[in-house]
């Protein structure tokens, strides 16, 4: 079993506008833009990031935004849910706030004796926010006071085939996520002494395959520490039998990726660099960042993406 997982390190999804997409996330959620880049594989497409005040590991939420994209298609073989950890007593705050600001899907349920609002983002995403204990700073910001504010995430949600369930859950064990409870058809794995974002529900039902689209999560990132473990974890993966990729320079971290049994595409990301490594903690998210084999284009990248005004 490998030790250097700490829990989630992002959650990168699909979007259709840019600018509905950051308005979501930073004026109604109250998240801050820590970077905005390109697909750094397609760079005519903005990268959004949000999370808290420096992007710290466990707390980012990441986008492409593709203009005028189909919305994805609800399914297995994906994350469906992307959990964000709020304090205890925070979820009446959220019920009128996400009201007030029009958002599709709110419903309070519990789990595992959590209590938790689940509602839809702007492409028909799946987000809960989940009321724990946390003792995560959290950025505050557009009239979320720190008393309800988004600590960073609690949890991603994998919704399988039951033809894919033991394999996957086999390969999470192998990831270092034991098992900690379950009800009904969710079983909730944990990775113990990892980050507050360290748990994963998985959820087996007969639902058709996914057909990812705008509001779909297109890969959950999982934190290592640095370099070193990423290796260790690529190599004990190749030798378990995942086809895992080299490592990818993300500039802000390091990369390596691969499929689950059940098709989700899981990467593996270090903390380092970090969001800080080329703008002041002050300024973080502001301007268009470019990885340095797109400079050369910014002119016609900038003509190009929709303009996004914060
Ligand atoms: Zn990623």
């Amino acid at each position: 079993m490998l030790t250097q997982i700490n829990g989630l390190h992002h959650v990168t999804s699909l979007a259709s506008g840019a600018q509905t997409n950051n308005d979501f996330f930073t004026k109604v959620l109250g998240l801050r833009r820590v970077k905005k880049t390109v697909n750094f594989d397609a760079p005519d497409v903005y990268h959004l990031y949000y999370g808290d005040q420096t992007g710290t590991p466990g707390t980012v939420m990441t986008y492409f935004p593709f203009p005028h994209a189909r919305r994805g298609r609800a399914g297995t073989g994906e994350v469906a849910t992307t959990g964000f950890t709020v304090p205890k007593g925070a979820l009446p705050f959220w019920q009128e706030r996400l009201a007030v600001f029009d958002i599709a899907g709110i419903e309070k349920t519990s789990r595992l004796g959590e209590d938790r609002l689940m509602f839809r983002g702007p492409d028909g995403d799946g987000f809960a926010l989940i009321e724990a204990e946390d003792e995560r700073t959290a950025w505050t910001a557009n009239g979320v006071p720190e008393a309800a504010a988004i600590r960073g995430f609690h949890s991603a949600d994998l919704r399988l085939s039951p033809r894919d369930a033991d394999a996957s859950a086999e390969l999470l064990r192998f990831m270092g996520y034991e098992k900690q409870g379950a009800q009904g058809a969710t079983t909730r794995y944990a990775v113990a002494g990892g980050n507050d974002a360290n748990v994963l529900d998985v959820t087996v039902t007969d639902a058709p395959r996914a057909d990812q689209g705008a509001g779909s999560v297109h890969h959950i990132a999982f934190s290592v520490d640095n370099r070193e473990a990423q290796l260790a974890v690529r190599k004990a993966l190749m030798d378990t039998g995942y086809q895992v990729t080299p490592v990818i320079d993300r500039d802000y971290f390091w990369a390596v990726y691969f499929r689950t049994p059940g098709g989700v595409l899981f990467e593996v990301a270090t903390n380092e660099p970090g969001f800080d490594r080329d703008e002041d903690t002050a300024h973080l998210g502001e301007a268009l960042k470019l990885p340095s084999q797109h400079e050369h284009l910014r002119a016609r990248i900038e003509e190009l993406l929709e303009p996004i005004v914060d």
